[in-house]
């Protein structure tokens, strides 16, 4: 355990979390991330500096817009929280390491796309695609016996998604058979595992809408990127646990 390290990682583990959320917030519509400065949404009034701090400011100002008493989304506050803690989990477990800094990276975009994916339905290739080669490069690069392991488990994680959405095609899109790439070449075989727990958790909240509202919610889009990235997330920090448990079961 690297406490010290997660201590130190939580601070700007905040600041990215607010970055992200410009990024959930303008990419989806092809805006520039990087100017204009934050406005509020509703009455375009630019943020100032100390309404703009991650979750503080939230906190501070009740979750509305100073200027017109506007709520903010929730989701705000959630992101940045979020990627702090699962930023600071990195370096935890990694301390101040090459290694952290990936995981970093990887947690970090798996909650971008998930923002993403719940209001928009979509992954988009720009941050999937990337992310999956920078992740990719890393994890060769640091551990270069196991290339052979990233490559064929991000392929084969792929493959698999793609198989069940020529099965299953209402049930998940291009956009997740990509990220299973990314999935891949961060996991290694433990992907198998976040991918598992991804459609359980998948399946036990559709379970729970149709409960809740019938056959109603069967038409209701629900997006399976942010399962996977729960599932991805577990296997990350708990997958190797999980997999000698099972192994040691049988
Ligand atoms: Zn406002």
């Amino acid at each position: 355990m690297h406490i010290a390290a997660a201590a130190f990682a939580f601070a700007p583990a905040l600041a990215i979390g607010s970055f992200l959320n410009v990024v959930a917030a303008r990419l989806p519509m092809q805006r520039s991330i990087v100017q204009p400065r934050s406005a509020c949404q509703s009455c375009q009034t630019e943020l100032r500096w100390q309404d703009n701090i991650p979750i503080v400011s939230y906190l501070a100002l009740g979750g509305r817009c100073r200027t017109c008493g506007e709520h903010f989304s929730v989701r705000y506050p959630l992101v940045e929280l979020t990627t702090a803690l699962l930023v600071a989990a990195c370096f935890l477990r990694y301390g101040l390491s090459g290694q952290a800094i990936v995981g970093a990276f990887f947690v970090s975009v798996l909650v971008v796309l998930s923002a993403i994916d719940i209001e928009h339905l979509i992954l988009p290739d720009k941050i999937v695609l990337p992310s999956f080669v920078i992740v990719l490069v890393a994890n060769i690069a640091f551990f270069p016996d196991r290339t052979l392991e990233w490559v064929i488990a991000a392929l084969g994680a792929s493959l698999f998604l793609f198989l069940a959405l020529l099965a299953y095609p209402r049930g998940m899109g291009m956009g997740d058979v990509k990220l299973a790439l990314l999935l891949g070449a961060a996991l290694g075989w433990t992907v198998a595992v976040g991918m598992l727990i991804g459609m359980i958790a998948a399946v036990g909240f559709g379970a729970l809408m149709m409960m809740q509202h019938g056959l109603d919610a069967r038409k209701k889009a629900i997006p399976f990127g942010p399962f996977l990235a729960f599932g991805a997330i577990v296997a990350y920090f708990a997958g190797d646990a999980i997999l000698n448990a099972y192994t040691g079961t049988f």
